[in-house]
């Protein structure tokens, strides 16, 4: 199995997997095919919904002559003729739901390999919700022995190896860090139906959260049996890979309707509120009319029609950088889902989403209500501030928020202040909290949008933030030019302050850590900006061409030069990749990095980050962008983890 990472944002991926049976993109909708009585064909969804994988269950098919017959001589792809991926289930479920206590774990596994399944499971024992720890302990005990043996019959089939830990957060995490130290393929998330049935989504936000913190980020991650689209945005921002529906046709059996915001029954519905083809093709009463047999398939076909529109608006969302406002607005639906979203603010997941958070995004951050000041982005802007910036002086004008740039916005009255006195910090009480003027155009914050009047809890999140990074600081609030008697006069320097240089100073210590301003402009520097908007464009340090601006996010592309300052002036490990022997030339060719040639990096580093790719001996080779973080890097084996701008 070959899995890598193309585009990312949260803590979500779309990625490409490739199994014998082709490639197919995540994050992707497996539904569950029934092989006694198909309601549609996987071919069929495969035409209508565009359907890549299906997952089927081996139990069934084993225990049925016909069928076992038929998939040990043709392959479980032609049992169901579907030329795509198949993955199969081991039976895992119904032995939870029917006690069925028939099922040996070898044999299962045995013959999932011999029907040729792309991804067979292994019989993980199903941890309930109620079970007491010591119950799941030993659930999760022989999950893990299962998975041993089983890791040794698969063959060439690839393998899926089910966290289980029920809703004990320390047996999720022990249960994924033991799968992924053997050589497991693919990691099904267990008993979450239970929890998904009752809606207790706290639960199952930490169950995903704790397994995935333990889990090799390098494999596909599926939660299994989580079949509404409901869940879908969140599950995914926290780095699942894969659903299975088996909620379409359930669903669809009790005349109740798949939507974007939750499930109406049929009978319910004055209108149909969709515009699938079934939707199009009758109203509501005209679709109630409907003999039951047909009733059923229409339903299930718009079910489907809707769940798989869901995965295409999440992956648009992780191409555009704004996942985050899609979970938001999702929870919003659901008062379970907005009661969740709370698990996301505890520190420890704040610290553990953040180091999957890019550096930057394509669209502008939106807010959407109290959960937005929560956003890994704007916690590591707060963490930064007090961990790289440096804050010179201690008195300190306050602007209240007004138009984007600040900078531009308040040109007069800066001009002002730094004429009476240019040993001063000017900030702006913004909604993102206290920003300093010379911040006010690297991303997110000049690039998001906030309403005038913000909620309690946002208030309350940047209030405390102003008042730990203004602490021991002289404020002087602005309320006009009449302010200007406050602060005090002093000695004018000889020099007029340069606020380019200030801005570059500040933005590169935010980006490339303390102090790096310090490494990176220690020369004559000349600041070259763009002729029409008047931004910053490039930096030559003694004309050496070192830094250029990217005019959308107001970050640095590092050049080759620039590198050779940061290299020279950051010990080893900050910001390096250090590659492999191997790849050496490839890289001096110009060439990206491959994750398998990453022999070590930086724990510091970010997706989209900027890096020094160097020797082992910490020779600087060339300079890149990242596209995996530190884990990432030190998991895959396949994919791009840095992407080559410059070399020696
Ligand atoms: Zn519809």
């Amino acid at each position: 199995m070959k899995f890598e990472i193309k585009e990312r944002d949260a803590a979500g991926r779309i990625c490409k997997l490739t199994t014998k049976h082709g490639t197919i993109t995540t994050p992707n909708l497996m539904p569950v095919i029934n092989p006694n009585k198909m309601l549609i064909s996987p071919k069929d969804m495969k035409r209508l919904f565009g359907t890549e994988i299906v997952i089927t269950n081996s139990y069934i098919i084993k225990k049925d002559e016909n069928l076992r017959n038929k998939a040990l001589k043709n392959g479980v792809h032609k049992l169901i003729d579907f030329d795509g991926l198949v993955m199969t289930d081991s039976g895992t479920f119904q032995s939870y739901v029917y006690k069925k206590e028939d099922i040996d774990p070898i044999d299962i596994v045995e013959f999932q390999r011999d029907i040729g399944s792309d991804i067979g499971t292994i019989l993980d024992v199903f941890g309930l919700p109620d079970q007491n720890k010591k119950e799941a302990e030993e659930g999760v005990n022989e999950t893990i022995k299962r998975a041993k043996t089983s890791i040794k019959i698969k063959k060439d089939m690839n393998l899926a190896c089910t966290v289980q830990g029920s809703i004990y957060q320390e047996l999720r995490k022990k249960c994924a860090k033991q799968l992924s130290e053997i050589d497991s393929d693919f990691f099904p998330i267990g008993g979450v139906v239970p929890l998904m049935e009752n809606q207790r989504y706290i639960d199952l936000i930490k169950i995903i959260i704790s397994s995935k913190k333990g889990l090799d980020p390098s494999k596909p991650v599926h939660l299994f049996g989580a079949g509404h689209p409901l869940i879908f945005p969140l599950a995914v921002a926290l780095g699942c890979d894969f659903f299975d529906s088996s909620a379409y046709a359930k669903y669809a059996n009790d005349d109740r309707m798949i939507f974007p915001w939750g499930t109406e029954k049929l009978n319910d519905l004055i209108e149909l509120p969709c515009s699938c083809p079934v939707c199009i093709k009758y109203n509501a009463s005209e679709l109630r009319k409907l003999e039951k047999k047909q009733r059923i398939l229409e339903i299930a076909k718009h079910n489907l029609y809707v769940s798989f529109s869901e995965i295409k608006k999440i992956r648009n969302a992780i191409s555009q950088g704004n996942l985050w406002e899609l979970v938001e607005r999702k929870a919003s639906f659901n008062p379970y889902l907005i009661e969740a979203m709370n698990v996301l603010k505890l520190n420890d997941n704040k610290i553990w989403l953040e180091k999957y958070e890019p550096i930057s995004k394509p669209k502008a951050l939106f807010y959407t209500g109290k959960n937005t000041i929560h956003r890994p982005i704007i916690y590591r802007l707060h963490n930064r501030l007090l961990s790289r910036y440096n804050s010179r002086y201690k008195d300190t004008v306050v602007f209240h928020e007004k138009n984007k740039p600040y900078s531009r916005c308040f040109s007069k009255e800066i001009k002002k202040i730094l004429s009476k006195n240019n040993e001063i910090n000017i900030i702006v009480d913004s909604s993102l909290g206290p920003i300093p003027i010379e911040l006010d155009e690297m991303y997110p914050i000049g690039q998001s949008v906030f309403p005038c009047l913000l909620d309690r809890e946002t208030e309350e999140e940047i209030t405390e933030f102003y008042d730990v990074f203004t602490k021991n600081k002289n404020l002087i609030s602005w309320i006009g030019y009449k302010t200007l008697k406050e602060i005090k006069l002093t000695k004018k320097s000889k020099k007029e302050k340069d606020l380019d240089l200030i801005k570059i100073c500040a933005i590169s210590d935010m980006q490339f850590g303390k102090n790096a301003s310090k490494g990176l402009f220690n020369g004559k520097i000349k600041i070259v900006k763009s002729k029409n908007t008047e931004k910053i464009r490039n930096i030559y340090c003694d004309g050496e061409h070192i830094l250029s601006m990217r005019a959308s996010d107001g970050l640095f592309t590092l050049k080759i030069e620039g590198g050779r300052r940061l290299h020279k002036f950051f010990k080893s490990p900050n910001l390096r990749v250090v590659i492999k022997e191997d790849a050496i030339p490839f890289i001096k060719d110009g060439k990206s990095v491959f994750a398998k040639f990453v022999k070590d990096c930086d724990k510091n580093l970010r997706p989209y980050d900027e890096c020094l790719i160097v020797d082992k001996k910490d020779n600087l080779l060339a300079v890149g962008r990242c596209i995996l973080n530190y884990d990432e890097m030190l998991s895959f084996n396949f994919g791009v983890a840095v992407k080559t701008r410059e070399h020696i």
